[in-house]
């Protein structure tokens, strides 16, 4: 198993008072780069989505069916770097949370089911130099037996992790979640699928993108969060807590109101009765 060592307590600032963690992609990105890879140059759309039902649906571990995917693909893995890099884009609004979140001390940590080249490709772009300042734990490609990485069906993901997710993101936040109260600074999450539901359990206040399904998740397993459209909205109350003028306890109990209210983008479900706490 993976162990971590804390890293965010003193990168890139020395122990600051909130740490975000956040998905890659679908919540900074706006199209899921594996998702886009598999439906254009891997397997297709189709194929993916069953592959994604089949998990939903306890048939198959997420860690199968993705590797599948990706297996799908054999273009050379450089080529793949390339390609996601000229396709996929960031939220309108990350580049303006980052830079306020740099200002005042608060690291972000990406943990994703991703590759490191892709994901520092896609934030080197469209970042720029401050994106070394983002510390990613994720996923790695490397080369099949006897082949490299840049030959067609050269490469393959590695996990990092040996659970059914394949990378289990709460490994990497229960560390900082158990720290002792003095120490321990405020945890947040913003997340948009079933891969963040672990890591949101770890979290203070869970970001979950709006629309998607790990509100459902969320509602369904009593895990408190608030709701996001896009980063502008999570710099609003980033910036209010961190103020001082509103409660994480109150942000964590809004999304469940929401969702209610059928305003959190997805269809209610009556029975739940949002006793989270
Ligand atoms: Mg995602």
């Amino acid at each position: 198993m993976a162990t971590t060592d804390l890293k965010a307590l003193r990168f890139p600032f020395k122990d600051p008072k909130f740490i975000f963690f956040t998905d890659f992609d679908g919540t900074i990105t706006l199209k899921d780069s594996n998702d886009y890879m598999t439906d254009t140059i891997g397997y297709g759309a189709e194929k993916r989505k069953q592959g994604n039902k089949d998990v939903l649906d306890g048939k198959k571990n997420f860690r199968d069916a993705f590797r599948e995917m990706m297996d799908s693909i054999t273009r050379p893995f450089p080529q793949c770097v390339d390609y996601l890099v000229e396709n996929i884009t960031l939220d309108p609004h990350f580049n303006e949370y980052f830079q306020w979140a740099l200002a005042n001390n608060i690291p972000t940590v990406v943990v994703s089911s991703g590759m490191t080249p892709v994901i520092r490709g896609i934030l080197q772009k469209l970042v720029g130099p401050d994106c070394d300042k983002i510390d990613i734990v994720c996923n790695e490609a490397v080369p099949r037996d006897g082949k490299s990485l840049d030959e067609e069906g050269g490469w393959q993901i590695q996990y990092h992790d040996d659970s059914g997710f394949g990378h289990d993101k709460s490994l990497t936040l229960r560390p900082y979640a158990q720290l002792p109260a003095d120490k321990r600074p405020t945890l947040f999450y913003a997340g948009d699928g079933v891969s963040d539901l672990s890591a949101a359990r770890e979290t203070d206040l869970l970001f979950a993108k709006k629309g998607h399904d790990l509100i459902t998740y969320c509602a369904r397993e009593n895990v408190p969060f608030t709701v996001f459209e896009d980063w502008s909205s999570i710099l609003a109350t980033v910036k209010q807590i961190v103020a001082g003028e509103r409660s994480v306890q109150d942000a964590a109990s809004q999304g469940f109101a929401d969702y209610k209210a059928g305003k959190a983008g997805v269809e209610p479900i009556a029975a739940l009765n949002g006793n989270a706490k």
